[in-house]
């Protein structure tokens, strides 16, 4: 079994910020996601979803200036559209994983399933942290998390175990 300071399930925005404090604070650190890293904003939802609506946009905008000195089709070329998307998410899992590996955070790759209060099993192997984090710490890094990065003796603490309090 490894043990760490802090145990975090997920890469997306909010475990990177967790991730990121508390390892600076000199904390032992471990990261786990079921999918490629990068969770859900940069590789499924905001970013992505930005650059399938630029193309939309610059339809609707040819559209509402037809007749008012714009002339001619635009189309949606998906195939292409998607493709341009692509290299904007395609790189991102490996930038994340390195940017783990600089950081000093041990990354592992898996679902994330608690055997016990202050433990998960993941690809077979048990981690144990003092501290766990779940993806609705983005709430929690607002308040509690951040502040208790900062102290350099923020253990024992109150955590959030998804959205059930338990006590550290
Ligand atoms: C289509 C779409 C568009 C969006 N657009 C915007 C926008 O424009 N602006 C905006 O502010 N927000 C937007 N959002 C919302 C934004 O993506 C989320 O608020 C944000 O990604 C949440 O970040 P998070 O770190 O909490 O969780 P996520 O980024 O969702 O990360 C959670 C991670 O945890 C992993 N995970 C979960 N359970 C386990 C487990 N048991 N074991 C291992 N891994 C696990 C998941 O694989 C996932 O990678 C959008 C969302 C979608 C779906």
């Amino acid at each position: 079994m490894d043990a760490f300071d802090l145990v975090v399930i997920g890469t997306g925005t909010a475990a990177q910020v967790a991730s990121a404090r508390v390892r600076k604070a000199g904390r032992s650190v471990a990261i786990i996601d079921r999918l490629p890293f990068g969770g859900t904003c940069a590789l499924r939802g905001c970013d992505p979803k930005k650059m399938l609506l630029s193309g939309a946009e610059v339809i609707d905008a040819a559209h509402r200036m037809r007749s008012h000195g714009v002339n001619g089709e635009v189309q949606i070329d998906w195939k292409n559209l998607v493709a341009f998307r692509r290299t904007f998410t395609d790189p991102i899992p490996e930038k994340r994983e390195r940017s783990f590996e600089e950081q000093g955070i041990r990354a592992f790759h898996g679902a994330a399933r608690f055997v016990a209060p202050d433990a998960v099993q993941v690809d077979g192997q048990v981690l144990r942290g003092r501290l766990a984090a779940y993806r609705f710490c983005a709430w929690e890094t607002e308040g509690k998390l951040s502040q208790a990065a900062r102290l350099p003796l923020w253990l024992p603490t109150k955590i959030f175990l998804g959205e059930r309090r338990m006590k550290a």
